[in-house]
């Protein structure tokens, strides 16, 4: 069975799902191709260990799908405290910028959930669970996925929201450039003992870097990008909160596990091209970076939105010259967010170059006492 649709995306994750709906508002008939059943009334059961700090920018964005999850469910960031390995620190807060919040953090599930349950109503967008594509074609004028119930979708333009490991990518005959960290992000919940003060703490630790982000009440989660996740992950529950708050200088008091961890192993992904004829690359199949800005699905949502303005503005979606303008526009931020991300990396981590560790620390003590500096870092962060 042929079906029509002027355009597929392939992939469900937060990014695709938010484009879906992008698309869905604007009337375009959209085929989402999820390769797992997405039960978005499971999603929304218990905690859920990988959480995302969302700029106020990409807030307004689900906002604006009716996609924001219910708040009892959000930690807000109001402020930063960033610790150096050797003594170095800068804090700054959302008032720096005139803002309310830096970021809020929200739980995967949820989030996704909350986008799920919005395109149960979407009535342009046709919802293909449990289902992966087999083969992919495309030419001048449009583009095709054999899919393997025997369905074959033809499209205006196929999205790939496919993720790191982006099958449309590779169908495409996209090249990627893939620098592994050697590193892995070991992720969990704690409930804490003190009030977090809305204050997401981070630690450069030397070999690692430990983030803890704020929850709704007295909770925590934390994302601690570290060479060597195995001891964590085999530590009791007991241990791994003991070493989770000495490692964050008992800032909290006690801690206690509220998931158990998981690690997931980090890398820098740059395709050499986001699109190719009647394709485009959005989120995690576009661009990966480093969890330490806590950016990944940020720029992920920026693209949903950019791609979904540039839709709007043409009457054909895969149109050359309008892929060739989503390229181009979204170019520069993920680029420069890969390399602040990189730079920073690569900066706490030079440990055989000779005063590196004291130029870091000093580094970060001096924009701390430069309020000019410290508005703009907190504007950066909120978007501006
Ligand atoms: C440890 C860690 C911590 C992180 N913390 C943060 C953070 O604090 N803030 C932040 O912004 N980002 C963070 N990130 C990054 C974030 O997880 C990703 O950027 C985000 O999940 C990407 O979303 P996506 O929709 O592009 O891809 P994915 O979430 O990978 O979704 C892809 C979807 O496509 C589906 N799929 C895959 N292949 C196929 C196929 N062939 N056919 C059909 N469907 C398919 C999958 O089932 C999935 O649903 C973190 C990442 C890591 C590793």
């Amino acid at each position: 069975m042929k079906q029509q649709f002027d355009v597929v995306i392939v992939g469900g994750g937060l990014v695709g799902a938010a484009l879906a709906l992008a698309l869905d508002r604007q009337g375009r008939r959209v085929a989402l191709v999820e390769g797992q059943s997405a039960r978005f009334e499971q999603l929304e059961s218990g905690w859920d260990a990988r959480v995302y700090a969302i700029s106020p920018a990409n807030r307004r964005f689900l906002d604006s799908l009716g996609a924001w999850p219910d708040m009892a469910r959000i930690g807000t960031i109001a402020s930063m405290d960033v610790r150096g390995d050797q003594g170095g620190r800068i804090a700054f807060s959302a008032a720096d910028a005139g803002a309310e919040a830096l970021a809020w953090i929200t739980e995967n599930r949820w989030l996704l959930a909350a986008l799920w349950r919005q395109l149960q109503d979407a009535s342009s967008v046709e919802l293909i669970e449990g289902v992966r594509p087999l083969s992919l074609s495309h030419n001048p004028r449009q583009a095709q996925l054999q899919l393997e119930d025997g369905r074959e979708l033809v499209a205006k333009l196929v999205v790939g929201a496919d993720g790191a490991n982006s099958w449309v990518r590779q169908q495409s005959g996209i090249a990627a450039d893939v620098k592994p960290y050697g590193q892995s992000g070991v992720v969990a919940n704690f409930a804490t003992e003190k009030p977090h003060d809305g204050i997401a703490r981070q630690w450069f630790l030397g070999d690692g870097i430990l983030a803890w982000l704020p929850l709704p009440g007295k909770c925590i989660s934390i994302v601690w990008s570290t060479p060597q996740p195995e001891p964590l992950l085999a530590l009791p529950a007991e241990r791994f909160a003991a070493v989770v708050a000495e490692a964050g200088e008992q800032a909290l008091g006690k801690l206690e596990v509220l998931t158990p961890a998981a690690a997931f192993p980090l890398r820098l992904l740059t395709p050499q091209h986001v699109i190719a004829e009647r394709v485009a690359l959005v989120g995690d199949a576009a661009h990966t970076v480093h969890p330490l800005a806590g950016q990944g699905v940020n720029l992920g949502f920026q693209d949903a939105a950019r791609l979904a303005d540039i839709i709007a503005a043409g009457r054909d979606p895969g149109e050359w010259l309008a892929l060739r303008r989503y390229e181009r526009g979204r170019k520069e931020a993920v680029r420069t967010m890969q390399l602040t991300c990189d730079t920073l990396f690569g900066l706490f981590h030079a440990k055989e170059l000779p005063g590196i560790a004291w130029l870091r620390n000093t580094g970060l003590n001096l924009t701390n006492r430069l309020p000019l500096i410290k508005r703009q870092l907190a504007r950066h962060a909120v978007g501006f």
